[in-house]
């Protein structure tokens, strides 16, 4: 089968690339070998940042000028007024909201955020504040930044797409010819399920790999070096139980001390994401000490909560990246181009749509190839959409002391 593009790894980046592609009129497919969005969409807390994270040092960064029309652009799909239409990506919330702690930085960093940001942070009169942070001594103010349900985004773009997405295994089922380093000639892909061995050779003017931590293993697949990726990683804690709804970020000086997101589990229980400066940190620790950790510095940040009932958990993930010069976060959405091969790490889930804007621009104009013939491909196995670490099978435990 000849077509104009095949993209390889269906998290948010993969999925919203077919998305514009089909739409351009690209003959495209995507392969994915596991479950949509498994490794960082799905494990992602969802927010669409608008810029302030990266304002809290108090000077404009180039990271903060990138991402702040991402909030606009999202909700514009969000609503099905842009593209992709996303009205059934479910939204965990419209806006995040922001505390902070004593530190004097805080506050400049905040009135930084305030000139610079699209939409400068709301402060809320006491009667608005969210119930937890009812009585928080300084100023609570809301932000421009919504937080969509990650599984939700992916549901919705697979419902969409269905027909171009496959499923293949990773260690049986795909192989690439080289004409050289990072020159595919075709891809062969052997159906996971069939235990005839049923064949698909495609043949892809344009190879975008879009797999996260997976592209490394691509990349040797395609005769390229994996130097260029570099992975950080999180240890996030999760709550769930008894707990208020909250999305948003404690503030201390020009970090993010702490960044929860809520959502609910499949038993009906609130849960929380706890990520920010205690998962980065919590790196370093066993998942007991980063519990008490995190009850600790819950207890600060957010004193009026109680958490005597909830069961605590943590997770770890990586985050996958062009590698830099000293292992710090991009700025923006990186690509490499060699040969036919793309490369593609968006940094952000908020940066998607301009890591798809830059790809777009690298990609030749569709080719005259023949439409995709649909039919030949209705008994491929699909791929399901992964879960989200709290339904993940896990030791959940109660902190008492
Ligand atoms: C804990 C955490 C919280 C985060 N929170 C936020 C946030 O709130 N806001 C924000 O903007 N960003 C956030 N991020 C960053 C964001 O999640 C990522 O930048 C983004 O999701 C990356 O999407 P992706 O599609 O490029 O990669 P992934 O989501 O990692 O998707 C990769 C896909 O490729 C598949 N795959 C893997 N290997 C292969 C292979 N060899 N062949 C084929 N398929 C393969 C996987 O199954 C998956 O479907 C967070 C990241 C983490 C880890």
């Amino acid at each position: 089968m000849k077509v104009d593009v095949v993209i390889i790894g269906g998290g948010a980046s993969g999925l919203w690339l077919l998305d514009e592609l089909s739409r351009l009129g690209y003959a495209v497919l995507l392969l994915e070998a596991f479950e949509l969005g498994k490794g960082q969409t799905v494990a992602s807390q969802g927010i669409i940042h608008g810029g302030l994270k990266y304002m809290l040092g108090g000077l404009p960064t180039r990271s903060a000028r990138e991402i702040r029309n991402m909030p606009s652009l999202w909700r514009d799909c969000l609503r099905g007024v842009g593209s992709p239409d996303l009205r059934n990506t479910r939204v965990r919330a419209q806006y995040c909201h922001l505390w902070r702690t004593g530190a004097a930085q805080s506050r400049f960093g905040m009135w930084a955020a305030s000139l610079f940001l699209r939409t400068p942070p709301k402060t809320l009169r006491t009667e608005d504040r969210p119930a937890p942070l009812a009585n928080c001594p300084g100023v609570v103010a809301r932000i421009e930044e919504p937080v969509i349900a990650p599984m939700a985004l992916m549901a919705d773009l697979l419902q969409q797409h269905r027909p171009r997405i496959l499923r293949f295994d990773l260690d049986r089922g795909m192989a690439f010819s080289l004409d050289g380093p990072g020159q595919v000639r075709t891809i062969e892909l052997i159906d996971p399920d069939s235990s005839s061995d049923t064949k698909l050779t495609l043949q892809a003017g344009a190879i975008v790999l879009t797999a996260g931590v997976g592209n490394a293993r691509l990349r040797t697949m395609a005769g390229l070096t994996t130097a260029a990726m570099q992975r950080r990683p999180l240890h996030m804690v999760m709550l769930r139980g008894d707990l208020p709804e909250l999305n948003g970020h404690c503030i201390d000086g020009a970090k993010t001390r702490a960044t929860i997101t809520s959502d609910v589990d499949s038993s009906g229980r609130r849960v929380w994401q706890v990520g920010g400066q205690l998962a980065e940190a919590g790196v370093a620790f066993d998942e007991g000490t980063l519990l008490d950790r995190a009850k600790s510095e819950l207890q600060v940040v957010l004193p009026e909560v109680d958490l005597r009932h909830v069961e605590w958990s943590t997770y770890r993930v990586d985050r996958a990246e062009v590698s830099t010069k000293y292992g710090m976060r991009p700025s923006t959405a990186q690509l490499l181009h060699e040969g036919n091969v793309l490369t593609a790490w968006p940094t952000k889930l908020a940066l998607v749509p301009q890591l798809v804007r830059k790809i777009r621009a690298r990609l030749s104009p569709p080719q005259s190839v023949a439409p995709i013939d649909f039919s030949s491909l209705v008994d491929w196995p699909r791929p399901q959409v992964a879960v989200p670490p709290w339904e993940q099978p896990q030791e959940w435990r109660q902190l008492n002391s």
